[in-house]
């Protein structure tokens, strides 16, 4: 047994520590995958915003190339005085971005200008005239292959200007033809047209060498901002990308983290109170099934007493050899209160029994409570007298009708007289008291003892538990009367309870619910005093 409760300790230090580390580990492993997945989020977001600047990147590198492509069908150099007109035709439509076109004779040495349209004439289209030949086209690459297509893309005194140009053989001769791309109407008209969504789900700005805005609004700092430069036509500007999602889902994943760790630290703490509640039941079961052997070990003492006494009583008797009336009738008179107390300590435990396993049969019936008293007072009266003991019954002249199990009310008062009796051997006196309150009937037993310790008050009402007053002077018991009280009292509708009586003692009170149809009874007849009671006998538990 002992090395039960040792081994069962042993176990309990280990499992309480083995469960807190596995609900740690549990919280720390919810963690590390939260943030994995966090992250893998955080990567794919950056993948998606970096795959939308790439797309919008060549969206404009697209259209400019589409220009430059409708351009260079329009170039023939056996027409070169209707060149200009033609594209000048088609110009507003098909290259709207570009407000000028110029061919350049590469063989001659001084590059003559071969053809020019603008589309804007004066002197702006000197200016663009100009700007081509002495700015632009110093800075051109024309080395070959001499059909490619290539782009000047040059700040020059804080414009951006922007050329698309290749080069074409006519004959054994090169030519230069190049397209001016009018830099403020890709910024104010194509822009728009190609970055302006709606699906709110990413903005775009585009910013020049220097990191200053030249088209969109400016990109908050938070959620990734990625950019990529274009690549082939204004490669001197970068178009950035925010997703503005990027914000909202962070959020999200943050208020779901905080879920998570609510959710985890719960059901760790739940755990953790499952596993207290356990040990605490154990511990509870534990102390339980000790107080139920030491209640069969008092219960098997009070059988063998009375019962060794009735025997060895009786074989006296029977041998013949006690001399005189008056001794045989004291033998007897000794049989018979023993035999009364032992089927009194068998109706109690049966009754214990019934109760313990939820089904005490009471046999409930409205009628009177006073009489019900005042019987098992009477049945307590000779020992008290024994004792020279005075039992004091006081009724209230009015009490009401009550639903009650009259055999269980007189076991309960037997059963509080009889401790009275057992732990207040100093007294001379107990009162028994039955008044009624609002909704109550109220039966008290008051004694002159020693008094109860404040911490017995509530724990004695338990099964099998013991009194200090019990073990410390050694009186005999099975520690199952206060509970049969507490039972009956409660399954009367009212409870049970001590409380220090004055100057000195206790008083046992327990409470009845009124019948709702309750009436005012008549007065009690109080039965004259008579040894026993069928069915109901004192739990007679003689002082050692
Ligand atoms: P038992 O008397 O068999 O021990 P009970 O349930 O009747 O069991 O009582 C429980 C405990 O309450 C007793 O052991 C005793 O310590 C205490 N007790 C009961 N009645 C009195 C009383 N009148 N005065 C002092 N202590 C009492």
């Amino acid at each position: 047994m002992a090395d039960r409760t040792k081994s069962e300790r042993l176990l309990t230090f280990l499992l309480l520590p083995a469960i807190v580390i596995a609900v740690a580990a549990l919280v720390g492993v919810m963690f590390r995958s939260s943030f994995q997945l966090e992250k893998l989020r955080e990567q794919s977001v950056v993948e998606a915003t970096l795959a939308l600047a790439n797309e919008k990147a060549d969206r404009l590198d697209k259209r400019i190339i589409e220009q430059d492509n409708a351009v260079a069908s329009l170039v023939d150099f056996r027409d070169r005085e209707h060149f200009g007109a033609g594209w000048l035709k088609v110009a507003p439509i098909q290259t709207p971005t570009v407000t000028a076109v110029v061919v350049v004779d590469l063989g001659t040495p001084d590059r003559d200008v071969v053809a020019f349209a603008s589309l804007s004439p004066g002197p702006e289209a000197d200016r663009i005239r100009r700007l081509l030949i002495h700015v632009m086209l110093p800075e051109m690459r024309l080395d070959p292959p001499r059909e490619e297509l290539r782009h000047l893309h040059k700040s020059y005194r804080e414009q951006s200007l922007l050329v698309s140009y290749w080069q074409r053989l006519h004959g054994t001769r090169p030519y230069l033809v190049a397209a001016w791309h009018d830099v403020p109407r890709i910024v104010h008209g194509l822009f728009p047209k190609l970055y302006s969504e709606t699906d709110q789900q990413s903005r775009v700005n585009v910013v020049d060498s220097e990191g200053l805005i030249v088209w969109g609004p400016p990109l908050r700092a938070g959620g990734p901002t990625l950019g990529r430069q274009f690549e082939t036509t204004l490669y001197k500007w970068r178009l950035n990308v925010a997703m503005t999602s990027a914000d909202e889902i962070a959020a999200a994943v943050a208020r779901r983290r905080v879920q998570e760790m609510v959710l985890v630290g719960l059901s760790g703490l739940v755990v953790i109170a499952g596993l207290i509640v356990v040990l605490v039941a154990a511990a509870r079961e534990r102390k339980l099934s000790a107080l139920k052997s030491d209640f069969v070990a008092n219960v098997s003492h009070e059988l063998k007493t009375p019962l060794s006494l009735v025997r060895m009583f009786g074989e006296l008797l029977q041998s013949g050899r006690v001399e005189g009336d008056e001794k045989r009738r004291q033998y007897l008179q000794i049989i018979v209160s023993e035999s009364e107390r032992l089927a009194a300590l068998i109706e109690n435990v049966l009754d214990f029994a019934k109760v313990e396993r939820g089904k005490a049969a009471y046999e409930f019936s409205d009628g009177t409570i006073g009489d019900v008293v005042a019987r098992a007072v009477e049945a307590c009266r000779l020992r008290a007298e024994r004792d020279h003991v005075t039992l004091d019954l006081k009724l209230a002249e009015s009490l009401p009708i009550v639903r009650r199990d009259e055999r269980a009310i007189e076991i309960a008062v037997i059963n509080l007289v009889d401790n009275a009796l057992k732990y207040a051997p100093d007294g001379r006196l107990i009162t028994i008291a039955v008044w009624a309150t609002k909704n109550y009937v109220e039966i008290k037993v008051t004694d002159e003892g020693a008094g109860i310790a404040a911490d017995d008050r509530r724990r004695i009402f338990e099964r099998f538990v013991r009194g200090k007053s019990a073990l410390d002077k050694q009186v005999r018991g099975s520690g199952i009367g206060l509970a049969l009280v507490k039972h009956i009292a409660e399954a009367h509708g009212g409870r049970a309870w001590v409380e220090p009586a004055q100057p000195r003692g206790s008083s046992f009170i327990f409470t009845i619910k009124a019948s709702p149809r309750s009436g005012e009874a008549p007065s009690i007849a109080i039965p004259t005093p008579r040894p026993t009671m069928s069915g109901v006998s004192p739990l007679v538990n003689e002082r050692k």
